[in-house]
């Protein structure tokens, strides 16, 4: 038995459905650094792996709360503050009915490694509830908020650990987020990030992870000598945060983005979507993208009843480079197989973990340039902690600064990522050297830091 099949089966013991997310993201990990386990003994010696797989707490409260009908709401609030070697936990707060332990837990063990990966002083966390705020009115937005940092404030603090936005976690909630925890604690300082810029945020921390995407796709493809993405034709999937931005540095760069989904269905417009509109449907009215053809009658809307089976309609569109930008496990084999018979060159993640661990083999064992979420994605990290150290120095950056140093940042961690897996000897594999570079560091840190 190797030791990557050891190290699994020595895990899968604790295997329950809830944490089958968090597996598999754990198992592509172990894979990936075998090599590096074997030809380093340290790390078996000082049961880095056995530590790292384990939070260093899980912390798990109540949320009650008022609806504006002032009926009682209850939900639960969690904070996995995962590992620490490398600075204070870090990483975003998901709100959405799906939330529980073992998603939390996956993302924040992701986040341990794509936070190393940026080379910044900042540790791996991950937190949210399943509160849904979709359906809710600003002011039961808000209600929720403050009753969730009336517990959260115990366990954040600008050294300690700094939430962010994810998904169902925007501008607006970032403030309440705030709000609440200024007035609890009596101070002004940088607890959470992806805050408004008038009161604390970074300018483009919005924008930071979808351009991050397109900047790291775009170094990608110059290290594989592959064509630049100018003129061709891309597919993203989601229609928040990450795949609105996505989409606008891709317009930006000239290439034509032809789709878009959400969680009700997915739009195909030949002629490169609508940005604009898009913005206003989901930004402003947040609304279902089924009304993107009100507009544009001459795109099509596929509900996700109709996608065909184990399979997603924007994955089946002809595209150069595709850019799943939605949630966990949105594409799979049969997605990759589609994806490939339409002559797909590359895939890049936006979301995270979007693709199923069959879809990235089939994907790679084509030749496929696959960017995996933990070094593709890691732009809106960086950006939050160029927040941080803003906020730490009362300074203000102008978006030219930060712009320059995401997109140095991104560059950085693509060329790390290559000349790792070169190292390894498994050149091209993204996937690989991402998990060994982002791996390595938070293990040395630990090595020298003790049990
Ligand atoms: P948002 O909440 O802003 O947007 C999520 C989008 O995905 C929404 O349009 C949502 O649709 C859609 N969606 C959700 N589930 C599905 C589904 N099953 N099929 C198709 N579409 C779906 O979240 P973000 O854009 O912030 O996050 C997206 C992903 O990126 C997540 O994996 C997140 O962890 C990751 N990420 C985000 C970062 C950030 O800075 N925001 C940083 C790094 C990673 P609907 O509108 O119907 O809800």
């Amino acid at each position: 038995m190797s030791i990557a099949e050891n190290k699994i089966k020595k895990f899968e013991n604790n295997n329950c459905a809830e944490n089958n997310v968090f597996y598999q993201a754990m198992e592509e990990v172990i894979y990936s650094i075998a090599p590096l386990l074997e030809s380093d003994s340290r790390y078996a010696r000082h049961a880095i792996l056995e530590r790292l797989v384990v939070p260093d707490r899980i912390i798990k409260f109540k949320v009650t709360w008022l609806d504006d009908s002032n009926e009682v709401q209850v939900n639960t609030g969690y904070r996995v503050q995962f590992n620490n070697a490398l600075g204070p936990y870090k990483g975003g707060l998901r709100f959405h009915p799906s939330v529980n332990e073992g998603i939390l837990k996956f993302l924040g063990f992701e986040q341990i490694l794509k936070n190393s990966l940026t080379g910044l002083p900042i540790g791996g966390g991950k937190g949210g509830s399943d509160f849904d705020p979709k359906g809710k009115s600003d002011f039961e937005v808000m209600k929720f908020c403050t009753a969730f940092m009336t517990e959260l404030h115990k366990y954040i603090g600008p050294r300690i650990d700094v939430p962010a936005g994810d998904i169902g976690v925007g501008a607006r909630e970032i403030g309440y987020l705030f709000g609440e925890y200024k007035k609890i604690t009596s101070s002004y300082e940088g607890a959470l990030t992806g805050k408004p810029y008038f009161f604390g945020g970074s300018l483009m921390r919005p924008e930071a992870t979808g351009y991050g995407v397109v900047y790291f796709a775009q170094s990608m493809l110059e290290i594989e000598n592959k064509e630049s993405l100018e003129g061709k034709i891309c597919t993203v999937s989601g229609a928040g945060n990450v795949a609105l931005h996505v989409i606008e540095k891709l317009q930006a760069i000239d290439a034509i983005v032809v789709s878009c989904s959400d969680s009700h269905g997915a739009i195909y417009d030949q002629r490169g979507v609508d940005l604009e509109l898009l913005k206003e449907l989901k930004l402003n009215r947040r609304v279902s993208l089924q009304e993107y053809v009100d507009t544009h009658t001459e795109a099509t809307y596929t509900s996700v009843d109709e996608y065909p089976k184990n399979g997603h309609a924007v994955w089946s569109i002809a595209c150069y480079a595709a850019f799943p930008c939605a949630t966990q496990n949105e594409l799979s084999e049969v997605d990759a197989q589609s994806l490939i018979e339409n002559g797909c060159v590359s895939v890049v993640e936006g979301a995270n973990m979007p693709s199923t661990s069959e879809a990235i083999a089939l994907l790679q064992s084509h030749k496929v340039c696959f960017a995996p979420a933990k070094a593709a994605n890691a732009g809106g990290v960086a950006v939050s902690e160029f927040e941080m150290s803003q906020n730490a120095s009362m300074a203000k950056w102008s978006y030219a600064k930060v712009d320059e140093k995401l997109k140095e940042t991104m560059q950085m961690i693509c060329k790390r990522v290559a000349l790792t897996a070169k190292d390894y000897g498994v050149e091209g594999n993204y996937v690989d050297g991402a998990n060994i570079a982002g791996f390595k560091k938070v293990a040395d840190a630990m090595i020298a830091e003790g049990i």
